[in-house]
């Protein structure tokens, strides 16, 4: 069932587990996160970051991920993920993306509020949820412009009173990319922003969060987190060890079994600790 982020984060927001936003760049992790998912009974997102977007052009991504969400036995939201272009919003919401993620963090927060609240005005004609960002979650490995600014709960309730957003990305102590689970969560940041906002909040940079962490989370207003990281790492190290092990394999139906089946239990993993 294909749906958008709004109903999803406002349950998950009020019973105590986190939607998670999976970060997936085509046919075999989609799979395995849709069907670890179904297995769970957990709502979810597929998540089409610019890493994605730059492997696979987004015409293909969506038809492939849109026809993948409409069979799946959970409902699923497709998010563009980090999105500064509004030309590139358009096409996703053309193309059915039921979801999209304006990132104006780098930006003045006056231009920020501006911007978001163009990109609400178009996306919500079409049924399409907005999440935003404010506060900015830096990258371990890459964007080094991209510094750490963690969010202040002025901003956070300027920024949602002005642009009614749907759903609010926050800078609390995660960072993209990271490989290790070391991230060091503000929660004294974090009740002093929901303190001012209802609006359910999300968490980016979220592999690196340990899973007694995302646990702690389910309980608060965080309400989706997104991985990418943990799922690439997965695939990667199973992949590693096929072709390794099993040097006769050449088919790819053969060769990615085993990765498809470590990210389904990566999957499966996440969600438990997210309460599912
Ligand atoms: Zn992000």
């Amino acid at each position: 069932m294909l749906v958008n982020l709004n109903n999803m984060v406002k349950d998950a927001m009020n019973q105590n587990y986190i939607i998670a936003g999976f970060n997936v760049f085509g046919y075999e992790d989609a799979r395995a996160v849709i069907e670890g998912a179904e297995e769970k009974g957990a709502p979810v997102v597929l998540l089409t970051h610019k890493a994605a977007r730059d492997y696979m052009p987004i015409e293909y991504t969506a038809s492939l991920f849109k026809t993948m969400a409409k069979k799946a036995r959970i409902p699923v939201c497709l998010q563009l993920e980090h999105a500064k272009d509004f030309s590139l919003i358009e096409k996703a919401i053309n193309l059915g993306y039921t979801s999209v993620m304006y990132d104006g963090s780098q930006l003045p927060l006056e231009e920020n509020i501006e911007n978001t609240k163009k990109v609400i005005q178009l996306a919500h004609s079409f049924d399409v949820s907005v999440e935003a960002e404010i506060g900015s979650v830096a990258y371990e490995d890459i964007y080094q412009d991209n510094a750490s600014i963690y969010t202040s709960p002025e901003d956070a309730e300027k920024f949602v009173n002005e642009t009614k957003v749907d759903a609010l990305a926050i800078a609390i102590g995660t960072v993209h990319r990271q490989q290790k689970q070391s991230a060091q969560i503000q929660y004294k940041r974090l009740s002093e922003i929901e303190k001012v906002t209802n609006t359910p909040l999300v968490l980016h940079g979220s592999s690196g969060i340990s899973h007694e962490d995302l646990n702690k989370l389910s309980k608060t207003n965080i309400s989706k987190v997104n991985i990418g990281t943990a799922l690439r790492v997965a695939f990667g190290n199973a992949l590693k060890e096929e072709v390794l092990d099993e040097n006769h394999l050449y088919n790819r139906k053969d060769l990615f079994k085993s990765p498809i089946q470590a990210v389904k239990e990566t999957v499966i993993q996440k969600l438990s600790a997210l309460g599912f």
